[in-house]
């Protein structure tokens, strides 16, 4: 199986190494631009930075260049940093399980003070933050990029440490990508029925569960199998894709693939030693005074092969601090609620959030936080040197649905889902659909770019 995907990972016409080279030229002069152009400020203060994953760790290489008098800390209580887009190609068997990550302690920029902890409490009135294990801290400026938590918990049955058992996966995790390609692979040699789930929260990469769904369908026909197995999605929207420039073809390769979409559908829970999954669909009933009232029944259905998506919210810590947007459709589920122009929150101007803890109406994605960034540290600035903030936020957001090994349906959008193609060859290709080149630059160039451009203040 190993050999189909690297077949497809080397093509005739470009090679890896090329393709590589291309991409850095490419990403260092976006960087060296953006770099040599960055303005310094005298502005003093602390600020804290709680959380050094995408959001916070390129904030943090970008403010160091930016304020050479600031004190900046950042509390973390990771060894390890993750490109969690990577996931689903670990959980593909496109990339090794050991390639998706760095040692924290490598991408915390020098002259960042590093905690090494969690915080539990955070007082935004006292301007302070209490830590598991070492002690408090207060703040001048806080940026608050603690992502978000996956809630295991609120799916009956299973948790994240028995992920896999009754061949029920989930990659939002390393180690649950890492399982979820050992189930895979059995799912399409022993054939059966194969059930992918998304969730009702919003939650990162919604583009995720679909792209696994499409790998293994695809990995079916390549081994021969496919006749051995059957897909179905259940998507709790009410439709599968929500950005009208790429929806119809989306819809067009799962119609192509006999992968029937269910809508409307939630996961409750998983008996996974009977291999069952209980689910809860939403119904229009027409009542006898002609109008419809929504229903909601609860289903068994049998599975070979599941994978689902828990729901996901804010952590604890932010939900109690009152930093949370409460009203609206996501209003339970705790994002911190700021301006989604200037990222700064809505009540105290002296705390900036963005990336996947934000009420931003926007994607999770990594790709978003990387436009978000340089608006959240300028607006710092302007914040620290006792301005109105002046950078703003599109919403631009890109998630790249691998329809195939060798395929990806490049969506890249603002806040009004309206494509906004960056593309560099764009003119070429028609983005609408899936691209040969769109895969390229998901397996080896966007990896890179996170690690030496994103995380260093430079992409
Ligand atoms: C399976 C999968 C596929 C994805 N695919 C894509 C994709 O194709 N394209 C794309 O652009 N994005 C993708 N993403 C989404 C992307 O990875 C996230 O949107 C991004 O990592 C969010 O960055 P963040 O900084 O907000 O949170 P994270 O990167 O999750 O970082 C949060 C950090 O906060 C720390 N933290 C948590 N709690 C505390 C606390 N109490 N105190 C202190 N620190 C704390 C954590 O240790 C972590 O280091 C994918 C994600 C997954 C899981």
């Amino acid at each position: 199986m190993q050999k189909i995907v690297e077949t497809n990972l080397r093509p005739a016409k470009i090679s890896r190494r090329k393709f590589l080279a291309a991409g850095a030229i490419g990403a260092a002069a976006i960087g060296v631009g953006a770099y040599s152009f960055a303005s310094k400020s005298d502005a003093k203060g602390k600020i804290l930075i709680i959380g050094g994953g995408a959001a916070g760790i390129s904030a943090a290489a970008r403010l160091t260049g930016k304020l050479p008098k600031a004190e900046i800390t950042i509390i973390d209580p990771s060894d390890r940093h993750f490109y969690q887009p990577g996931f689903t190609l670990i959980a593909s068997g496109v990339y090794s399980p050991d390639e998706v990550y760095k040692s924290q302690a490598d991408c915390i920029p020098s002259g960042v003070k590093w905690v090494k902890d969690f915080v539990v409490e955070l007082d935004p009135q006292k301007k302070s933050v209490k830590t598991h294990n070492s002690g408090s801290f207060d703040y001048d400026f806080l940026i608050l990029t603690p992502g978000l938590e996956c809630r295991w918990d609120m799916v009956e049955g299973i948790d994240e440490k028995s992920l896999g058992q009754g061949d029920a996966h989930c990659i939002y995790c390393h180690d649950g990508a890492i399982k979820t390609w050992q189930g895979i692979q059995k799912f399409v040699k022993n054939g059966g029925k194969g059930i992918y789930t998304d969730t009702y929260t919003k939650h990162k990469c919604g583009g995720a569960p679909k792209k696994i769904c499409l790998l293994t369908e695809h990995l079916a026909r390549k081994e021969n199998r496919r006749d051995a197995l059957n897909f179905s999605f259940y998507t709790a929207s009410h439709e599968l894709y929500d950005v009208p420039y790429f929806t119809p073809r989306l819809l067009e390769i799962y119609k192509e693939r006999n992968i029937p979409i269910n809508i409307l559908t939630r996961i409750k829970g998983i008996d996974t030693s009977a291999k069952k999954v209980v689910m809860e669909r939403t119904v229009n009933v027409n009542g006898s005074d002609g109008k419809d009232t929504a229903k909601k029944e609860q289903f068994t259905e049998d599975y070979d092969f599941l994978h689902f998506t828990p729901p996901m919210t804010a952590p604890k810590f932010v939900i109690d601090s009152g930093l949370s947007k409460t009203s609206g459709a996501h209003g339970a589920e705790g994002w911190v609620d700021v301006d989604k122009y200037t990222l700064v929150h809505k009540k105290y101007p002296n705390i900036i959030s963005f990336g996947d803890v934000s009420a931003l109406p926007t994607s999770k994605t990594s790709a978003a936080i990387r436009k978000q960034t340089p608006v959240a540290v300028e607006n710092l600035v302007c914040l620290m040197e006792g301005r109105a903030p002046e950078a703003k936020y599109d919403g631009y957001a890109a998630c790249p649905i691998v329809t195939d090994y060798g395929h990806v349906l490049l969506c890249e959008f603002d806040y009004d889902k309206k494509e906004k193609i960056s593309f560099p060859f764009n003119m070429l290709f028609d983005m609408s659909k899936e691209q040969y080149a769109a895969w390229l630059l998901k397996v080896y160039a966007l990896k890179p770019m996170y690690f030496y451009g994103m995380l260093k203040g430079l992409a």
